[in-house]
């Protein structure tokens, strides 16, 4: 994981938050406290969370890493709009009928209560197998069998974070402890 691109991709998210405050705020006329985003503190399957009671939206750096613009098109205003419907209308259903109009006025093209997109993330955090890979400029990096399965049938092509040259299947060991 490159930290600086991560860094921006925080940002970026923080960034989408706020628009669709400003929005929100504009379409309703009103003001909405702004909520406080935390971080990789989700347990399970769930791509993001929003806690009405304290006013906070729980977010997956993983996730965002892996599919950047289907996080902030979809999984970020999908959540704000949790919190939104909750102070609009406070006995809502959480994806009902209220949220999903408010989520389609903060963009979301078709509000679903699960979204797409994140499945081979959410499997691979679920199995336990991973490989070391040692690349030729001295970089180590774990991969997860999910993507060793992809590269050994060539379906998907990983490079290098440090050097960008392409990972070499031979160069890959089976992690001993996990
Ligand atoms: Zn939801
Ligand atoms: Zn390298």
């Amino acid at each position: 994981m490159n930290v600086k691109r991560m860094e921006e991709l925080k940002q970026d998210l923080q960034d989408t938050v706020l628009n669709a405050y400003i929005k929100a705020e504009k379409l309703w006329d009103r003001e909405f406290e702004l909520p406080k985003i935390v971080w990789d503190k989700i347990s399970g399957r769930k791509l993001g969370m929003a806690h009405q009671l304290t006013n906070r939206l729980f977010f997956r750096t993983d996730l965002l890493y892996h599919n950047p613009d289907k996080y902030l098109e979809d999984t970020t205003p999908h959540e704000v709009a949790h919190l939104i419907t909750h102070k609009l209308f406070p006995y809502a259903k959480s994806h009902g009928r209220e949220w999903k109009s408010v989520a389609r006025c903060l963009g979301v093209v078709n509000p679903k209560s699960t979204s797409s997109g994140f499945q081979d993330v959410i499997t691979t955090t679920r199995k336990s197998k991973w490989y070391d890979y040692k690349c030729v400029c001295g970089q180590c990096l774990k991969l997860s069998q999910t993507r060793v399965n992809k590269l050994k049938r060539k379906t998907r092509v990983y490079w290098c974070t440090k050097c960008e040259t392409t990972i070499d299947t031979k160069r890959l060991f089976e992690s001993i402890n996990n």
